[in-house]
């Protein structure tokens, strides 16, 4: 008899349990508490961006994710740029890491390249000749557009593979594999995971306290759209090296750092360090950010000091057509302080699985697989 999986949550990490459980034999139940998906998934940059990840579990799981990623885009019909991803420097700390990080045994498989200032330049209409003087890019990184995404997945999910969702269901309770909603719902699975990602307060009130998850709320606009525009590859700043943990094993990150924290502290204080995505190309606006600040730093107002500096950082960066902003949002995810992903059983087939902070649209479709392959494994 096919057995059921009742998941909760349909952004990313819930929408990729779904697609590894069908994969492997089962019966998928998706509950959302909202109409449609409106948490993490669809504000981020849409950047998938294997070569920050850190070796071992999260290359594997990168590598895997490529692959759904490529076929969902495929079968529910939304566009998976492989445009590949220029980190620009504009300080020689900056370029001082890139050439380290590439001298490294662990990025021997990464295909990156150091590019000169004019290749970089050639390499991206936007890089400004001002101030970048060189650049890494990185062949693999691939760009989607996260609110058409996580609207698609989940018809492409019910057609192909039986994928059930109920939207507008909020769950309330979790008790022996039987989860119930607000609006009177009732599911039982002969195994539940509750993907619920910042919201864990709702299903679970204390247990983000009890591991030490903290919660991270990042900043980010989008630009008017820039007609006729297509970026190229994803740019990312030299700020963001300290950022991606691939780049830690990098002695020269030291100075880096150092230097940023003595020059421009107001980029530490709010975690600072900017990218720039179209995410519709050609012609569409482009996604920036962003910014980190954690657990009591966050407030429900969005801060103006924050956008500016984004905007100061990028300025330097990139010359786009114009700097007409058109949305600004916050996100927030919750993030294990030391562990890739936080798997945690609540009841012999009951789990809370929460996607790798920052990293779920590069990671969840892999790490879903490898947990539905052996749900033991300790990550
Ligand atoms: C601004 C920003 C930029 C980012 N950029 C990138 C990037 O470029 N690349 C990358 O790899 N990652 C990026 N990330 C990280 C990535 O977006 C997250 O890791 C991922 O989206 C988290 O997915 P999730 O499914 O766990 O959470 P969510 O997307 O928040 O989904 C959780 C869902 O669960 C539902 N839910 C919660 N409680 C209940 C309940 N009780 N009953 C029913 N439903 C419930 C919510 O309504 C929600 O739809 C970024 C994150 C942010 C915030």
């Amino acid at each position: 008899m096919v057995q059921t999986v009742v998941i909760i949550g349909a952004g990313i990490h819930g929408l990729a349990h779904a697609l590894a459980a069908a994969r492997a034999g089962w019966k998928a139940e998706v509950i959302e508490g909202d109409p449609v998906a409106r948490g993490a998934s669809i504000r981020n940059f849409g950047i998938f961006l294997p070569t920050g990840m850190a070796e071992g579990l999260a290359t594997k799981a990168a590598a895997i994710s490529a692959q759904r990623w490529t076929e969902a885009a495929a079968g529910a019909g939304f566009p998976f740029f492989p445009c590949g991803l220029l980190f620009l420097a504009t300080r020689h700390d900056e370029l001082a890491v890139m050439e380290e990080f590439l001298s490294l045994p662990e990025s021997r498989d990464s295909e990156a390249v150091l590019l000169s200032g004019r290749e970089a330049l050639d390499a991206s209409p936007l890089a400004n000749p001002d101030h970048v003087i060189g650049g890494l890019f990185s062949p693999r990184e691939c760009n989607l557009n996260p609110r058409e995404a996580i609207a698609r997945i989940p018809g492409w999910l019910a057609r192909e593979y039986g994928v059930g969702f109920h939207w507008g269901s909020p769950a309330v309770s979790v008790e022996d594999n039987v989860v119930r909603c607000a609006n009177g719902g009732q599911f039982r699975g002969d195994r539940v995971i509750v993907c619920p990602g910042a919201d864990l307060q709702t299903l679970f009130p204390g247990h983000l306290q009890e591991i030490g998850l903290r919660r991270c709320k990042l900043q980010m606009m989008a630009t008017q759209p820039m007609p006729g525009l297509d970026q190229g590859p994803i740019i990312a700043s030299g700020l963001c090296l300290r950022h991606y943990p691939s780049f830690s094993r990098c002695g020269s990150l030291q100075q880096l750092a150092e230097r940023i924290a003595a020059e421009t502290p107001e980029l530490d204080r709010f975690g600072i360090h900017v990218m720039a995505s179209q995410i519709s190309r050609p012609g569409g606006g482009l996604v920036l950010g962003d910014s980190h600040e954690y657990d009591g730093d966050i407030s429900p107002f969005d801060k103006q000091v924050i956008d500016d500096l984004i905007i100061r950082e990028l300025r330097r960066l990139i010359r786009p057509p114009h700097w007409l902003i058109a949305e600004r949002w916050s996100g927030i995810y919750v993030k294990h302080p030391h562990k890739l992903i936080h798997h945690h059983q609540i009841a012999p087939q009951c789990w809370i699985s929460l996607a790798p902070g920052g990293a779920g649209m590069t990671l969840s479709f892999g790490l879903a697989e490898l947990f539905w392959e052996n749900p033991d494994l300790i990550i």
